[in-house]
């Protein structure tokens, strides 16, 4: 907390360099609340990249929350991601971004995921998304939001990014891909955790 010409600053400290992430955890925190102020991975340029090798999504984004807490003496949020498919014992999960490899890009991930499809009819599969918040004492708290759905068998729409081409969400007749940011932000796993952790935030005055 920040005590700054009569006004009660709250600030923290959001663990990535990713602008996009950053916009949409800015955007559903601060509704309502014009006392957060955020920074971002962007202001501690010569923090060292955190490696994600845990083998849960909740474990990776504990470790970099708190990995930031203690670099920076400030509460830090940190998220971690990826797609669940069932038939496929949960996979590509906490390995999503790299399924294809080292160096995977989006449609290269995407062309691996349909071709171990091929021949699967069950293509039942989640998003799901942790958001932890840890402080520099160690402590840590961490909100899960979650997306049902299925699988495409092609490429449909180009919004998005990551895996959105090819997940339908549950209800739906159209991907990811082929829908407004807003229509995703109702919905997604990404939202659904961070409206956890804003009723967190604004049920806790001292943070
Ligand atoms: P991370 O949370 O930045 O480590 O992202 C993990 C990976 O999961 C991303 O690179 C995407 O491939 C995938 N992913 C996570 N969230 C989404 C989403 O909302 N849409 C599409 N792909 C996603």
């Amino acid at each position: 907390m920040i005590f700054s010409q009569g006004v009660i600053t709250r600030e923290f400290v959001i663990a990535t360099r990713n602008l996009k992430k950053v916009e949409e955890i800015r955007r559903i925190l601060s509704k309502g609340n014009d006392d957060l102020r955020f920074l971002t991975l962007k202001d501690y340029p010569d923090f060292p990249e955190v490696e994600e090798d845990r083998e849960t999504f909740k474990d990776n984004a504990a470790k970099k929350a708190l990995a930031i807490a203690q670099y920076t003496g400030k509460i830090a949020i940190a998220d971690d991601s990826g797609l669940e498919v069932y038939a496929l014992g949960g996979s590509p999960g906490v390995h999503s971004a790299r399924y294809a490899g080292d160096n995977a890009s989006d449609r290269s991930n995407n062309d691996k995921l349909l071709q171990e499809m091929e021949s699967i009819d069950d293509r039942g599969a989640r998003f799901v998304c942790v958001v932890a918040l840890a402080k520099q004492d160690g402590s840590v708290m961490t909100f899960e939001g979650f997306v049902e759905g299925s699988i495409a068998r092609k490429l449909r729409g180009n919004m998005g990014f990551g895996y959105d081409p090819l997940f339908i969400p549950k209800g739906w007749s159209k991907s990811f891909g082929e829908a407004l940011p807003e229509e995703k932000d109702a919905l997604s796993h990404r939202a659904k955790a961070l409206k956890k952790l804003k009723d967190y935030i604004d049920n806790n005055d001292y943070l």
